[in-house]
């Protein structure tokens, strides 16, 4: 299977309840089982995320995403074969809204605060691929 790469963003459905916590959970544990890794950003309305695998299991995943409730308006960024992850421990790594998480927007985006519309796929990932190990947890 191809390794792939596939970037989205989206917003919080207003009218769902949306635990981050328990989105997280399902997550990492689907995504260990699938060989997938990666990193999501949730400012309280917005999420960013960037999936990385096996082709097939990516674009499983990021359909079943797609069909969840809990966000709306998602918009595709990239889908690209990759010759290596980005994020090779990262079930799902995770940047909640901290005041570093809104200096390292400053790195990549002309605001401290997320507008992924004005972010190139290479700012994005570069965003994302800032995490460290304080993010973990939530
Ligand atoms: P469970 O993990 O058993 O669900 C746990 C609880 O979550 C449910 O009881 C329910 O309260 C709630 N829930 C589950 N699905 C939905 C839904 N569609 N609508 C509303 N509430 C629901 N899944 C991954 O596998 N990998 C990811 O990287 C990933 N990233 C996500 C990012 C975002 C922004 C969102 C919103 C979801 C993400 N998910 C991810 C979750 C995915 O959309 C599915 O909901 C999940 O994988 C379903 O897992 P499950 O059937 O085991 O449900």
């Amino acid at each position: 299977m191809y390794l792939t790469r596939l970037i989205y963003f989206s917003e919080r459905n207003p009218s769902v309840d949306c635990d981050i916590q328990q989105i997280l959970e399902s997550a990492r544990r689907r995504n260990a089982a699938n060989s997938i890794t990666g990193a999501l950003w949730f400012n309280g309305s917005l999420f960013l995320q960037v999936l990385e695998g096996g082709r097939h299991n990516v674009s499983e995943t990021y359909h079943m995403i797609a069909r969840d409730h809990r966000h709306q308006n998602i918009e595709l960024v990239e889908c690209k074969a990759i010759s290596e992850r980005a994020f090779p421990k990262w079930s799902m790594g995770y940047h909640g809204d901290t005041k570093l998480n809104r200096e390292r927007l400053l790195r990549f985006s002309g605001h401290d605060q997320l507008a992924p519309q004005e972010m190139s796929p290479e700012s994005m990932l570069g965003l994302l691929m800032s995490l460290d190990l304080s993010d973990q947890a939530v």
